[in-house]
């Protein structure tokens, strides 16, 4: 299993093979997912539809689509957001550090869009160790089969 590494300023890829203007956007995103996806904003914990969801399938990402986690990897975290211990395929994620609201944190962006999708952390349960806390609303679920 290879991991997602947090890139260096000047490894974090600027330029994406889905990029649009923010009025595009917009337009496409609901404001919730624009406001999480676009500013990076956090929805608020246990308003999210994927939370509970133990479908088989994966999740992709709201903005481009691109595959980004599977139902494998979900776990209950008790936070009150969709939480992982690996995406499903390590170049689909891009890491950075977050120094924002005064705490350090490792952001997770959809590498082909930009988009904000969460942050992950070193206190998963399982043997990643890792925790990805992702928003429901940056997601989009497709059932297996
Ligand atoms: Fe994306």
């Amino acid at each position: 299993m290879r991991k997602a590494r947090v890139g260096t300023e000047a490894a974090v890829s600027e330029v994406r093979e889905v990029s649009k203007p923010a009025v595009q956007w917009r337009e496409e995103l609901t404001p919730m997912q624009y406001s999480v996806l676009r500013e990076a904003h956090t929805e608020r914990p246990f308003t999210g539809e994927y939370v509970h969801n133990h479908e088989d399938g994966y999740y992709h990402c709201a903005g481009c689509g691109a595959q980004l986690f599977s139902s494998d990897a979900k776990f209950e975290s008790g936070t009150g957001w969709p939480s992982f211990d690996q995406p499903a395929i390590a170049e689909a994620v891009e890491l950075r550090s977050d120094n924002s609201l005064f705490m350090r944190r490792t952001e997770v962006v959809c590498r082909r869009c930009g988009g904000h999708l969460g942050h992950v952390f070193n206190d998963g349960p399982t043997q990643t160790g890792e925790r990805y806390c992702i928003n429901s609303c940056s997601l989009a679920f497709e059932p297996r089969g």
